[in-house]
């Protein structure tokens, strides 16, 4: 049998059956009866997965980096300063958005690999005057995953809102919005949720939405949550035609995602994380994230010397395995796994088996089944 393609990218990751039978059915009217059930449905799933019972949802046709930007220009005044921790490409885009918008911002950079300490968040706050503290969960660049609870909990009982991105994290990581004490966290279908790409997700807290209602004006107009609350709170009304077909593909990948559990999705991706990792390692690639800051949902691992990007990916493509090059400085020296959604131990075998015949090809003394057999101690029964 010809194997179908096997996408492990950072995103969009592999979609179940059960999501594309959503997204394949019968468009119907935004405001049909049925439709509005399954988005209100939608909506309650994405506040359980995000621990946020407080929380506001807001699912709005888009991606991740229109959700990045709602989550600035709904909650700084005109001149307000907004704090960016950053451990990377997407990190630094929060800045990107800020200068669009004009946005006085302050940047704080970890080393590629790392996350910012918490210690210079605190230094930070002690120093600066910020309204807006924007922080990314995992920097899909560089793999690595920032103490977000531990950043969080030094923003507690002050008055700066807490900015999450959860792009490359929510449903995959554990995240306790109200907890923890966030305020916006935001993300995108196509990454732990396991979603075809095409919306963008928000959770915004009561204090978020409060200090929305009290800007006249923000420089926004689809990207406005207040024209959204509306919808979100009766998605019978109507602002702009949501998504119909992806909400409720969308909806079936939440609808998974509780099925399975939080708590037992959460050890799946450590799981898939480690048998990753440690299968390639037995290979020669080893991680380039520093190793008290791995992240569950990717992994950046360095090629050993000799091995070729572009021949490598080419090689596993002829296998049907499609994995990512690295960005930024370490572009060409490194290759971005995703085991994020729905995958499980059949995929990572497959990955590994591919790995292990793709460097053999580049000329590597590879003994076949020795990434799968580092693995298996970490592999879940295969489901
Ligand atoms: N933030 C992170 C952490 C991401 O990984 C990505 C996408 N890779 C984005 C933001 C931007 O999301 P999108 O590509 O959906 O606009």
């Amino acid at each position: 049998m010809i194997d179908e393609t096997l996408t492990l990218i950072p995103g969009p990751t592999p979609v179940h059956p059960r999501v594309l039978d959503g997204l394949a059915r019968p468009t119907v009217s935004h405001v049909a009866p049925a439709f509005i059930e399954t988005f209100g449905a939608c909506l309650a799933n994405l506040r359980t997965i995000a621990g946020g019972g407080n929380a506001q949802p807001f699912v709005v046709a888009g991606a991740g980096t229109l959700a990045m930007e709602m989550a600035l220009v709904n909650f700084l005044a005109p001149g307000e300063r907004l704090l960016i921790l950053s451990q990377g490409y997407f990190g630094d885009r929060y800045s990107q958005v800020a200068e669009a918008f004009g946005i006085p911002f302050d940047l704080i950079q970890s080393a590629w690999g790392h996350a910012v300490a918490p210690e210079e968040l605190e230094r930070a706050l002690a120093t600066g005057s910020y309204s807006v503290v924007a922080m990314t969960h995992v920097d899909t660049s560089t793999g690595t995953a920032a103490p977000i609870a531990a950043y969080a909990e030094l923003l507690q009982g002050r008055a700066e809102l807490a900015v999450v991105d959860g792009v490359c994290a929510t449903a995959g990581m554990e995240e306790r919005f109200d907890d923890w004490g966030l305020d916006v966290l935001f993300t995108g279908a196509q990454k732990a949720l396991g979603a075809p790409p095409g919306v963008a997700i928000l959770l915004a807290s009561r204090r978020a939405l409060d200090k929305r209602r009290s800007l006249d004006r923000v420089p926004a107009f689809y990207a406005d949550l207040l024209r959204w609350l509306p919808i979100m709170e009766d998605p019978g009304k109507y602002f702009s035609t949501p998504a119909v077909n992806e909400i409720v593909a969308l909806y079936e990948a939440t609808q998974l995602a509780l099925h399975e559990g939080l708590p037992a999705r959460y050890a799946r991706h450590r799981a898939l994380a480690r048998s990753v990792r440690a299968g390639l390692a037995a290979v020669g690639l080893e991680p380039f994230t520093a190793g008290d800051c791995l992240a569950d949902t990717l992994s950046v691992l360095r090629y050993p010397p000799g091995v070729d990007d572009a021949a490598f990916r080419a090689q596993m493509a002829r296998r049907g395995v499609i994995v990512a090059g690295a960005l930024g400085a370490i572009a060409g020296q490194a290759t971005r796994i995703g085991h994020m959604g729905n995958i499980g131990s059949a995929e990572v075998c497959r990955l590994l088996q591919a790995a292990e015949e793709s460097l053999r090809a580049l000329g590597r003394t590879v003994p076949p089944g020795s990434a799968v057999a580092a693995a298996a101690k970490h592999l879940q029964p295969l489901d």
